[in-house]
């Protein structure tokens, strides 16, 4: 989803001394952002933002409630309702939003150095990958405003029938930790440009990004009330918004289970438009003829210890041949050693710490899981750099896993790879399809037929050939199965914030 091995992330000039002194001097927005200004939480409650990199306190950001949320639904439906940002000439809705993609790129060393204290991101990804891709969504949406064109219906020389997009009205954006930026400006992105109204929900344990992005889009001339954003638990927030009348359409990202709950409350109450981009296990399907082992151990190896494995697209489960296993698997472990979790801030760092405790508690269980159930950890398998404070762990192989076990059937997000080893390629294939995601999926083959054949019966919204995680911001991403539905990323994710007016007008004179 992020185009990480595409990447090649060169080290910034400042050092890791350098970046501790800012980290240690920063001090982030931290209040709600409703109709233009920041505001406490109406209850005066705060909760602590805590960086994964030692464990210690950020700053206490401001936790809202189903007040708040209400403050900013209403903020955000009297935007919309008076059209002041909808009804602007494209030319200047475009402006605006372009200008906000430069405010980000101008402000790219805090917003980075503020997602990597909130998620522990080495800093050399958060510069390199995660502020450029929100600034180039931000822009690549801005370009689409003045280029979107309604339809005239053929319906005959008696009727005129135009076929318009209208926005939806108030969008509610719920959005993840493992990459705040980079989803929340694919969220924001459209449904701004569409000229909608937004109350955005971070997630707690990353709300400081989205904060500052708030005052970002404000200094670049988006109204008040446009855009607001309100930091607390989701299970109070997220809920309270998803029930909300005034609330059009939820776009959500993040787990399976809390995208099960949000259409629940959905459909108790007002049958709001929704879209989910959910979890994933996708498979690394490899067949005997991967040509260069090398080069596809490397990729294989950044497609699920990137960003510690917390990412929805992993390739956390790999479907390996049976001739090919024992080395592939030797130059994924060899890749894992190398990329030894390290400090965030220093830019050499090509991995850094686990978002939290408990997610890290999570990780270190499926690992205990994998062994009771007969796996061997051929590399990592424990937590490293305790004495940091910080929640890191080694880059780990679980071998010799039954794709019916459950560190095989669930989603770890965590830097833990299962390889599971097949004899023909219809094993391969149905064991790839053998899970209740469908987000995305590898393919590794020199035959382009058997390429093809594979791509066409895998059932994931994204497949990627001899590469991984490849990505642009034209190409739609998003699931099959339990990963979801709706898209986000290139035109088509225009449709999730749109609606479609049919309007007729009679051309007979009769
Ligand atoms: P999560 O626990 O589902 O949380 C996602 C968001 O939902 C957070 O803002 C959270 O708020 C909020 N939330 C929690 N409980 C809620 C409830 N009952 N009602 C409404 N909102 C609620 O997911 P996560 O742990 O942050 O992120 C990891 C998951 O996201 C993984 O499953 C990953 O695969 C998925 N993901 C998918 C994509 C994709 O494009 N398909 C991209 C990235 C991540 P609080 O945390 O503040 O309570």
């Amino acid at each position: 989803m992020t185009g990480s091995t595409a990447a090649t992330p060169a080290p910034d000039r400042p050092t890791a001394g350098d970046w501790l002194a800012r980290a240690a001097a920063v001090t982030p927005r931290n209040e709600a952002f409703i109709d233009g200004r920041f505001v406490p939480a109406a209850s005066g409650a705060t909760f602590p933002d805590i960086a994964g990199r030692d464990g210690g306190r950020i700053t206490d950001v401001a936790q809202g409630d189903v007040e708040d949320a209400g403050r900013a639904v209403q903020a955000a439906r009297t935007s919309f309702d008076d059209r002041r940002w909808a009804d602007q000439s494209p030319a200047n809705r475009k402006r605006i939003l372009l200008k906000l993609a430069d405010l980000i790129r101008a402000n790219r060393d805090e917003l980075a150095l503020l997602e990597s204290l909130d998620v522990g991101k080495p800093i050399r990804d958060t510069l390199a990958v995660d502020v450029p891709s929100a600034a180039k969504t931000i822009q690549w949406y801005a370009e689409t405003i003045d280029k979107v064109y309604g339809d005239v219906g053929p319906t005959g020389p008696d009727a005129l029938s135009l076929v318009t997009r209208e926005p939806i009205g108030v969008v509610a954006a719920i959005v993840p930790w493992n990459y705040p930026l980079i989803v929340t400006a694919w969220k924001l992105g459209a449904a701004l440009a569409t000229g909608n109204s937004v109350v955005l929900k971070p997630a707690s344990q990353s709300p400081l990004t989205a904060l500052r992005l708030a005052e970002l889009a404000a200094e670049a001339g988006l109204p008040d009330g446009i855009l607001n954003v309100v930091p607390g638990p989701g299970a109070v927030i997220g809920d309270a918004l998803a029930r909300h009348p005034a609330v059009d359409k939820i776009a959500f990202t993040g787990s399976t289970e809390v995208g099960r709950s949000l259409l629940r409350a959905v459909g108790e109450s007002d049958v709001k438009a929704i879209t989910l981009e959910l979890g994933g296990k996708s498979p690394q399907v490899v067949l005997a003829d991967v040509g260069d082992l090398e080069a596809a151990a490397d990729t294989i190896g950044m497609g699920i210890f990137y960003n510690s494995g917390q990412s929805c697209n992993a390739g956390s489960r790999l479907i390996v041949h049976r001739s090919v296993r024992e080395e592939l698997v030797e130059r994924i472990a060899v890749l894992g050693r190398q990329l030894a979790p390290g400090e965030p801030l220093d830019p050499a760092t090509r991995l850094g710490s686990i978002v939290d405790e408990r997610q890290l508690e999570k990780v270190l269980g499926y690992v205990a899981l994998g062994r009771e159930e007969g796996a061997q950890v051929v590399a990592g398998g424990e937590r490293v750099r305790e004495e940091t404070g910080g929640f890191y762990i080694a880059p780990t192989i679980l071998d010799g896993v039954d794709n019916g076990w459950r560190v095989a059937r669930e989603e770890i997000f965590g830097p833990v790879l299962t390889v599971i080893e097949f004899e023909d390629e219809a094993d391969a294939l149905a064991i790839a399809n053998d899970t209740s995601y469908g987000l995305a999926a590898g393919i590794w083959t020199r035959d382009v037929n058997r390429a093809h054949r594979l791509a066409r019966s895998i059932r994931a919204g994204v497949v990627w050939v001899n590469t991984f995680d490849a990505a642009d911001i034209t190409v739609p991403f998003g699931g099959f199965k339990q990963s979801g539905f709706g898209r986000d990323k290139g035109m088509a994710a225009l449709d999730g914030y749109t609606q479609l007016k049919t309007t007729w007008f009679d051309l007979s004179g009769g």
